[in-house]
């Protein structure tokens, strides 16, 4: 087998990006993806080895094809300069230009948050097609997918920003309390000052612009560092910024995990991060050493209850567009398993069987509308939880794959074991254990022995039912005979509790989110009154006693010298 080099893609600071490789066998490309079958650590890209001037990549391509090509090309001065590595000095220096920015108070103004915010939009709308493609490199994601659920939602996320601006910035009325009278007191919304947002790779898109656009509304300059398992979109983030936004108060980092190390030893105002838990807690530890607040965007087991009584057809439609129509399973809110009763089950199953196939027809491995999964170390991942000696005769439907192009059908499977791989790790791919009851109630104990997930579905009729999730479940989201589109809603925060994560953003959630709410209480200078300061009476002690107590016959009485001697 022959390979060959068709485009190295070099992403900036980042040398280490994977080049795009394609395979070739007797003159015919075979895989022409063949870039997804390297795990970011199976390439390795030794650029200035052997000349100053020229480039030395090498590869093996390990899993399945045991071969290595090398090549050299002339380097361009601009190259060289994107691969200086990004490193502690670099994060202090950019930091530094940033808190410039900050203190000169352009990013606090109205208008340079409208015009930033507008600026995103157009960016959007001149790049939609750069954008799909963008994901379709790096997830294969269907351009209704993308379009639906990376380039409309941040868009929306843009436009209700837009729209609600003026009003949220507003400083809100607060009450006031008679300690104070007289005094009026509001809560001022102020930016927090640098924020660094670190996004994953599954929405690659959304995930990055989203909390972009809350940091901006609320008057923050931002670094934002994409993932690296999506490199084409973090490259197009990386060149849309800075075309698009002021590039003196926002900006792209991209990298890997050394490149958001040295990001994480500076001191910033708020770092939202989103990915997984293991990755969250290093966030957080090096957050707690400048005693930066942080919001953590993570996942979670999410599961779905599905009573008896439902409506059958839009259940299973409902569940499978979550599950298998959002990026195939790879994300934080899919439904990551069903509880159900045993009786129920067969019915559910089929229900789900005769949808896939309306959805993504007899062979699902050459649908075009699912996509990949997302490289071969996730896909080897998601293979052993299958592979396992107590999962994989637990298929029920599904469970094709292939490896050459990362992907994996569909898969149900029918009670796996409470100690399996597959129920005690998030599965994020398109696998989907159903476990039984006997009663549709079991579902909640099951539920609660287990972290607190980010969302929870349930698909009933039983209004007591639902009251009763309601009531008794914890999780980040719940929705009621849905799943997903919760999220679509600017009015709800979108966030974890407990693994699932800290804190919240979306709409005006977003905004608050960046924001610090300072307390602040105006008074005059008139009508003091002297019963607060020394010299300390008992007269005076009566009076402050009653108005503490809020009885204000009780402070007339001690004006007057009346009153209970309580403390004297
Ligand atoms: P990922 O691998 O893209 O990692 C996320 C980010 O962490 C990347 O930018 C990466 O560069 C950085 N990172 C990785 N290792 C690091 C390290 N050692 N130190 C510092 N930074 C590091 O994404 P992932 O973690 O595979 O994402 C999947 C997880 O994210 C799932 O658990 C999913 O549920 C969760 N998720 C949550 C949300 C949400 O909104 N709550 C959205 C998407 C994904």
């Amino acid at each position: 087998m022959d390979i060959s080099l068709i485009h190295i893609n070099i992403m900036p600071y980042h040398a280490s990006s994977l080049p795009l490789v394609k395979l070739v066998n007797n003159g015919k490309v075979c895989a022409p993806r063949i870039r997804n079958l390297l795990g970011d650590r199976e390439a390795s890209i030794t650029p200035k080895q052997t000349h100053p001037t020229s480039l030395r990549f090498s590869w093996r391509i390990s899993s399945s094809f045991s071969s290595s090509a090398t090549e050299s090309r002339p380097i361009m001065e601009d190259e060289m300069k994107k691969m200086e590595r990004f490193d502690s000095d670099s994060a202090a220096s950019l930091l530094k230009e940033l808190r410039g920015t900050f203190a000169s108070g352009k990013t606090k103004s109205y208008e340079w948050r409208v015009q930033q915010l507008k600026n995103m939009i157009k960016m959007i709308d001149d790049n939609e097609r750069a954008i799909m493609e963008a994901l379709q490199q790096d997830l294969a994601k269907p351009r209704f997918e993308s379009f639906v659920s990376e380039i409309s939602l941040t868009k929306a996320a843009c436009n209700h920003a837009l729209k609600e601006l003026k009003h949220w910035m507003k400083p809100e009325k607060a009450k006031t309390a008679i300690t104070t009278f007289p005094s009026s007191a509001e809560i001022v919304s102020e930016p927090f000052g640098i924020v660094l947002i670190i996004s994953a790779w599954n929405y690659p898109f959304l995930l990055s612009l989203d909390p972009v656009v809350g940091a901006i509304a609320a008057g923050n300059s931002v670094v934002l560092k994409p993932s690296e398992i999506s490199p084409a979109t973090s490259s197009l983030l990386a060149k849309l910024l800075e075309d698009y936004l002021d590039s003196s108060a926002v900006r792209v980092v991209e990298g890997a995990v050394a490149e958001t190390t040295a990001l994480l030893e500076q001191k910033w105002d708020k770092i939202l991060y989103t990915g997984n838990g293991k990755v969250g807690r290093i966030v957080m530890a090096a957050a707690a050493k400048h005693l930066t607040p942080v919001i953590l965007e993570l996942g979670g087991k999410s599961p779905v209850v599905v009573d008896s009584n439902v409506n059958l057809k839009v259940s299973a439609r409902r569940i499978a567009a979550g599950k298998w129509g959002c990026n195939n399973g790879q994300a934080c809110i899919a439904p990551d398993y069903i509880i159900t009763t045993k009786a129920y089950a067969p019915t559910l199953i089929d229900g789900l069987k005769n949808i896939l196939e309306e959805f993504f027809g007899k062979d699902p491995l050459e649908s075009k509308d699912l996509s990949r999964i997302v490289n071969s170390n996730h896909f080897s991942r998601l293979a052993k939880l299958l592979d396992e000696d107590k999962v994989s005769g637990k298929i029920v439907h599904g469970g094709q794959r292939d490896e050459t192009r990362l992907m994996i059908a569909p898969t149900i499977l029918l009670d796996v074991p409470e100690d399996s791989l597959i129920m005690n790790e998030e599965i994020f791919g398109p696998l989907l254990p159903i476990i039984t009851v006997d009663k549709v109630e079991d579902s909640f104990d099951i539920i609660k022995s287990r972290s607190k997930p980010l969302a929870a579905y349930l698909f009933t009729s039983s209004k007591k039912l639902e009251k009763e999730f309601v009531e008794n479940i914890s999780a980040g989201g719940m929705l009621i005979n849905d799943t997903v589109v919760h999220l679509t809603n600017p009015s709800l925060p979108f966030g974890g509790v407990g693994e699932s994560g800290i804190g919240s953003y979306h709409g005006k959630f977003s905004f608050d989110a960046f924001s610090h709410k300072k307390a602040v209480l105006y008074r005059s200078l008139y009508g003091d009154a002297p019963v607060r300061y020394p010299p300390y009476t008992p007269g005076k002690l009566r009076i402050l006693r009653a108005i503490l107590d809020g009885s204000i016959i009780g402070a007339i009485l001690a004006l007057i010298g009346f009153g209970k001697k309580k403390l004297e």
